[in-house]
Order: C-alpha cells, then structure tokens, then sequence
C-alpha cells in the first residue's frame, strides 16, 4: 500500500523569519536549519539572498554544512537576484533557486506597474535563466489565488516549458477558501501542459486561519509538495503550521492517506528551539506543540484519562516528541535526567556544559520546587549566552521562575509541560526585523520601484 509521499518544504527560516519580532542571526538560522534536518524536512528555505548580506551568509553557511535536504534560496524574477541567490547555494549538495513573480492584476498594476504580456515574459525569462545555472527550480506566481485563472495557467505552463520542476500557487493574501483553492490546483492540472511533469506546491497563509485546511484541501487535489513553517510562523498572520499538516496526515490517513519523511519525536523541539531563539512565544493553547495541548483540566476529563488516555487524547505526546511529565525536574534530578531532558528540547551539550547547566540547575531547583521546561531553556540560554543567570543571584528576581503550577500525573498526559513563556523578562518581541535594516538591492533592472515586494510570496 503505496502513499503518495508529500514532500515537506520548510520556510521558517524565510518566510517565517520575515515576521516581527522573529529575524535571526546566522548562527541561529544555522543552529535551526540542523534542527530541521534531524526533523527530516525535505526542503529548507535557507533565505532570500538578495535580501541582505546576512541573509546570504545564512544561505550559504547552511547550503555548505547540511547535505541531505535541498536548499532553495529565493530570488524575484531578475537575473541580478537569480545570480545572488545561486551563487549562495554555490556549496549545496542539492540546490533549488526559487524564482518569484507576481500574477495577480491587483500586483501587476500597483506594485509592479507592468502588463500581463510583460508579466509573462519576465517570469520566462527568469526561470530559464535560473534553469541554466541550476537544474531544480521552483517558480512562484506570487498571490496566485487572486490572479485571473486563465492568466495563472499561462504563466505556469510557461514556467513549466523554460524548465521549472516545481510549481507553487501561493495564497499570498490568505484570502482562498479550501474548496476553492482545491478547485484551482484541479484546474490547473486539467489546464496546463505539461504540469504532470513538474511538482504542484502549496504555498497558504493565515489571515483567516485556513493556511492548514487550505494546504491539505490542495494535496487532495494533487499537490505533492507543502510550504509550511514551524509554530506557523510567517508574514501576518503565519504560514501554514508544519506540525499541523504533518499530524493531521498521521492522525488521520483515512482522510488524508500521504507519507511525510517527518520524524514527529523532533516536533516539539523545534518548536521550542524556534520559540527560545526568537523569544517568541507559542500560544498555550496551539494546536500540537503548545503547553495545553496535552493538558487535561476538566475533572471529567481527568477521570476518563485516568481510566483510559484514548478517551481525549487522537495522539500520544510522545508522538511529536512532548516529553513525558511523569519525568519530573526537581533538586534530586540527577544530571542523567537533566541531560535527557534538555535532549529532548533539542540541546545536547558537551560534558563542561553540561556541568555549568547542572550546577545553575540545582541552584534553581533548590529554589522553586519543580523546574518547568520554560525555566530549562532560560537557563540554557544564560549559560550559551555566558550571562549570570538570576538563579545564581540569592533571593533574586523571585518573579523569573514563578514556582511552578501543580501538574497531574496522567499515564502519559503532559501539563504545562512546553511553556516557552518565558520571554516575560526578556527584551523580546522587539518589533520589526532586524535583518530589514540592512536590505541592499544592487540589481534595479526593473526594480526600481519595487523594493516593497521585497517579503514577497
Ligand atoms: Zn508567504
């Protein structure tokens, strides 16, 4: 029983990393981009290398160091950002230049002020320069749902024929409903030539919060590829959440009957990897990775629970890598748990490390009598970062580790047990991103006025 396999393509550190308050620095998009592959992502989506210096440094430092997933830069439809973008992958075992232009009247005649003929050769034009340097790429008709379909379908099949091997059809706007969005990626392979060649990706955002039901209602209708990002981060209202996506295959392949290469134990650590490196927290209550989402309150629940965890529970926390709360930290921890556990969050640390962690650790422990995973990732985060941590200083700031709220012990049901809500004394959620400070744009061809397309698709 073959299952068509869905290729997983991550954006976290594009897409994702162009909302507020989440840009990273390239040890960090680098630290990340490991997560992702131990995660089993097909596709990361280093970055978009025109953008900035930082951003191809990111590109290229992540295309040198991994070699089992493709890295795909991201490059507007010109030869200048072509070029940057493949000279950033120039170390890759497999590249992908991702190639994007807008389709939609609203984009052509506002943002890019050209015409559609125009529209259509520049988009040729560039996927079959990209096409010349590099034999995977991927082409993008940025707010696709909103472009005139028969238009779309010239557009693609143009691509398609200058040698694009991916097609995406962003929902730029997350403005498509499910069915509609599964109707237009029909369409398209009813439309186009050729399409059966090449790999149809979806590509949805949240503004109405359908990226995810918009996403599966395209693998339905064919789709073999997903853009998704972890913790659905991502312009405005996100990306499509990859956690989600992944799981609703797993929970329910009779539905949705497709393979992921994804290793669901690595879901909540990179999670929590992403939410300590950006300090931005995830909500309690997301779906599959936030702190509720294994929380039991309700007494009825606890006693069904307590009797059976098939009564409220459709997946195991163990399944996406929740740790089980029944291992709790507290001062008679020893380091062979504090170890596992902070393996767990996604940190494995050389034995000095580890000391100085454990050391703080006992300090903490000593304080308030059940350190939380939120407090763990503190802690680390002040011993990678060489700061005195709070929980050296005697009687210090008491409201950095709140003592910790009673957890049930169910047989295997986990409370309060993500908790990346410890940027509270963080200077976090500064809002804007750093790496936009810095945007070069040396290729003006036809540009000039488009700067603001520059956190596009
Ligand atoms: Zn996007």
């Amino acid at each position: 029983m073959d299952r068509p396999r869905i290729t997983i393509f991550d954006t976290t550190l594009r897409d994702g990393e162009q909302s507020p308050g989440c840009s990273m620095n390239v040890q960090e998009k680098l630290r990340l981009a490991q997560q992702l592959d131990r995660l089993g992502v097909d596709v990361i989506e280093a970055g978009f290398p025109i953008a900035s210096d930082g951003d191809f440094e990111a590109v290229q430092s992540i295309a040198a160091s991994l070699r089992r997933p493709i890295i795909a830069g991201l490059a507007r439809a010109c030869t200048g950002d072509v070029d940057r973008a493949w000279q950033a992958l120039q170390g890759a075992a497999h590249p992908r230049v991702h190639v994007f232009l807008a389709t939609s009247d609203i984009h052509l005649k506002y943002k890019l002020r050209i015409t559609r003929e125009k529209c259509l050769e520049q988009a040729r034009d560039a996927v079959r320069h990209a096409k010349s340097l590099c034999p995977d790429v991927e082409f993008s008709p940025e707010d696709a749902t909103r472009t005139d379909v028969a238009f779309l379908c010239q557009v693609v099949e143009a691509a398609i024929a200058a040698g694009a091997t991916t097609v995406n059809i962003p929902d730029t706007v997350g403005y498509s409903m499910p069915e509609e969005y599964g109707n237009l990626i029909r369409t398209l392979r009813e439309k186009v030539a050729g399409i059966d060649r090449v790999t149809i990706s979806t590509h949805c955002h949240n503004d109405l919060g359908l990226a995810v039901a918009n996403s599966l209602a395209g693998v339905q209708a064919g789709a073999r590829q997903v853009e998704c990002a972890i913790n659905g981060i991502g312009e405005r209202a996100g990306n499509a959440s990859l956690e989600e996506i992944v799981m609703a295959m797993r929970v329910r392949p009779d539905r949705y009957p497709y393979e992921t290469a994804i290793a669901g134990e690595h879901l909540y650590p990179s999670s929590q990897m992403l939410a300590e490196i950006t300090r931005v927290p995830v909500q309690p209550n997301k779906a599959i990775i936030g702190r509720n989402a294994f929380a039991h309150e309700a007494g009825i629940h606890q006693d069904g629970m307590l009797k059976n965890p098939l009564t409220y529970e459709i997946m195991t926390p163990q399944s996406v890598g929740v740790p089980d709360s029944r291992l709790v930290l507290g001062k008679h921890s020893g380091r062979h748990a504090l170890a596992l556990r902070c393996e767990q969050l996604g940190h494995q640390f050389e034995r000095r490390e580890l000391d100085e962690i454990y050391r703080r650790f006992v300090v903490l422990a000593d304080r308030i009598k059940k350190v939380q995973d939120s407090h763990l990732l503190e802690l680390i985060q002040d011993v990678a970062s060489g700061n005195v941590s709070s929980s050296d200083v005697t009687g210090g700031k008491g409201k950095k580790f709140p003592p910790a709220a009673a957890t049930l012990q169910f047989p295997r049901a986990v409370s309060a047990a993500a908790g990346a809500h410890a940027s509270d004394s963080h200077p976090a959620q500064v809002s804007g991103s750093a790496g936009q400070a810095s945007v070069s744009i040396p290729f003006t061809d036809h540009h000039s006025e488009q700067e603001d397309y520059l956190w596009g698709v």
